[in-house]
């Protein structure tokens, strides 16, 4: 049977660190429409540079593009976890479709609630490793030996283009008008239950609490 859990919450509040320990502890099939759409810019295409216009001022991505690249991915796995989609009402709509058409029943939201000025700091201070994808803060997360990564030794790190402050300032914006509603969506149309976190916690701590809540 299908399992699917929707991460939810604005940018910087720790959709992809919790994401990396969903895929290696508990073998979740990771659906980052961020990262998707982010390897499409990384071909250099005409489409991956239309793409790449709206990601670094900020902007959503058309639903269209968006809903061909997840349900290509949702029918190869059983265990699936979403991290940065349903992006909108429409996204969300869609997606309850996608769910009738696969008889996929097991739905668990999970919120992750940060204030927006401990936002800001976490995400104008990201940097990530370009091997494994572990993520730092230079503030309160820097890697153990300056310049190596923790995790795989790589000593290639990367930032992301709209992690800038003005940048990060539109994308909490975009989040209040067009997501925030999504958990009105869920919490109201009482489909699938809604769990809401405290994700100021350590990443660890925090993965052990949701699985203990989600009983999954
Ligand atoms: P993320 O890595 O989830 O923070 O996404 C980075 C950027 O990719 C966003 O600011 C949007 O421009 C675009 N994006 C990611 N997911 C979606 C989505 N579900 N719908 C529309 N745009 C998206």
């Amino acid at each position: 049977m299908k399992q699917v859990v929707i991460l939810m919450g604005a940018p910087g509040s720790g959709k992809g660190s919790q994401a990396k320990l969903f895929m290696g502890e508990k073998g979740f099939f990771h659906i980052s429409t961020g990262d998707l759409l982010r390897a499409e810019v990384e071909k250099k295409t005409d489409f991956g540079q239309e793409i790449k216009s709206y990601i670094d001022n900020g902007a959503l991505v058309p639903d269209s593009v968006i809903l061909n690249i997840v349900e290509s991915k949702i029918v190869a796995n059983d265990k699936m976890l979403f991290d940065g989609f349903p992006r909108n009402i429409r996204q969300a709509e869609a997606l309850e479709k996608i769910f009738e058409k696969n008889n996929i029943k097991d739905v668990f939201i999970v919120r992750l609630d940060v204030d927006d000025d401990i936002i800001l700091e976490r995400v104008v201070n990201r940097f990530q490793c370009a091997k494994c994808g572990a993520i730092y803060n230079s503030k309160s997360r820097p890697t153990k030996v300056k310049g190596v990564c923790d995790i795989c030794g790589s000593e290639d790190f990367k930032f992301r283009q709209d992690d800038r402050l003005e940048v990060v300032k539109s994308r909490l914006d975009v989040y209040y008008k067009e997501t925030a509603p999504v958990l009105d969506f869920y919490e109201k149309g009482g489909k699938h239950k809604v769990f809401g976190f405290d994700s100021t916690k350590d990443p660890s701590d925090l993965f052990v609490e949701i699985f203990e809540k989600l009983k999954i």
